[in-house]
């Protein structure tokens, strides 16, 4: 049997805090553990005192995703408890020096019909913490998969993209806890970031197919308690499968309703669904937008027009 502790470790953003979860079977291995702020290292280092473990007994850190209310402190555990950081290969390419989230998404700024104005605010909307970088060598890279061995126990590895396209979910093979990271939370639906398809950046990957197809997954697997990334346990996990669900349904109707007759961009969209939002909030509701609408576009529920690099959506009419 796996002995999984929740540490609540806070973080700067509106999410609030992040669940960093303590495996205390050898290997001790440590999910999430956290952003890269002096709270949080308190925060970390506290909740492992009280349990009994010091910084250098963390043999393993294991990463759902990048973002880095996760991943900061990740590093740091690496070079200070010489802890093997394990990551999914797409998260990982995140987490380097190179990588320029905006760079890669500014076609579907432009796609969008985003004006110039609106950009420079979403860009101006700077993370007050600190972007994580890895090391580029000495980082175990995961395809989704693999099976982390515990004394008493083993977790599963399963690559659930939607909301970041490396995301890892970790399932004790006990049929116990599924460690969810952010792909299912108790009162918020995850934004399903846009992401680049990795062999041409001007296309997105289908993200919001990935997530209903994670969900599909998640009742297949039959999950009893689920420990997400923040907030609350989950018991009853059909019934949070059911509400992502019913989330994306409701916004599936709503948004072809309002192109019914119509035709609206993506902003011009968002700023229907969403008229009082500032900064990266912006970018947030955008990729919500785009998720949809490529979702809705694929099903042939909706025609795409483009004029002068901006496309305008309708409601498809049936002949
Ligand atoms: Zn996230
Ligand atoms: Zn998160």
């Amino acid at each position: 049997m796996l002995h999984i502790h929740k540490i609540p470790v806070p973080t700067p953003y509106p999410v609030g805090p992040v669940n960093s979860y303590l495996i205390k079977n050898r290997p001790y291995t440590l999910v999430d553990p956290g952003p890269d702020t002096v709270e949080a290292r308190n925060a970390l280092m506290c909740g492992l005192a009280s349990l009994d473990i010091s910084l250098s007994d963390i043999s393993r850190v294991v990463l759902t995703h990048s973002h880095s209310d996760h991943s900061g402190l990740a590093g740091w555990l690496g070079e200070i408890a010489g802890a093997q950081i394990y990551v999914h290969q797409y998260e990982f390419r995140k987490l380097t020096m190179d990588y320029d989230f905006y760079q890669e998404r500014l076609s579907f700024f432009r796609e969008a019909g985003l004006p110039t104005e609106v950009l420079k605010e979403i860009l101006a909307d700077v993370d007050t913490v600190k972007r994580p970088v890895l090391p580029s060598e000495g980082i175990k890279l995961l395809q989704g998969g693999e099976v982390l061995e515990f004394d008493g126990g083993s977790l599963l590895a399963i690559h659930m993209p939607g909301h970041s396209d490396g995301h890892i979910c970790l399932n004790d093979q006990s049929g116990e806890n599924f460690l969810a990271g952010d792909f299912i939370l108790k009162h918020i639906t995850p934004n399903p970031n846009m992401e680049p398809e990795l062999k041409d950046f001007s296309k997105r990957q289908p993200v919001l197919r990935q997530y209903l197809d994670g969900l599909a997954v998640m009742n297949e697997i039959g999950v009893r308690l689920i420990l997400p990334g923040h907030g609350e346990n989950i018991n009853h996990s059909p019934v949070a499968v059911l509400r992502a669900k019913k989330h994306h349904g409701e916004r599936l109707v709503l948004i072809t309703s309002l192109l019914d007759g119509t035709s609206l961009n993506v902003y011009q969209l968002t700023r229907v669904l969403y008229p009082n939002i500032n900064g990266f909030e912006i970018y947030l509701a955008i990729s919500e937008v785009f998720a949809h609408v490529d979702y809705l576009l694929a099903c042939n529920k909706l025609t795409k027009k483009d004029s002068s690099g901006v496309a305008f959506y309708s409601k498809a009419t049936c002949l």
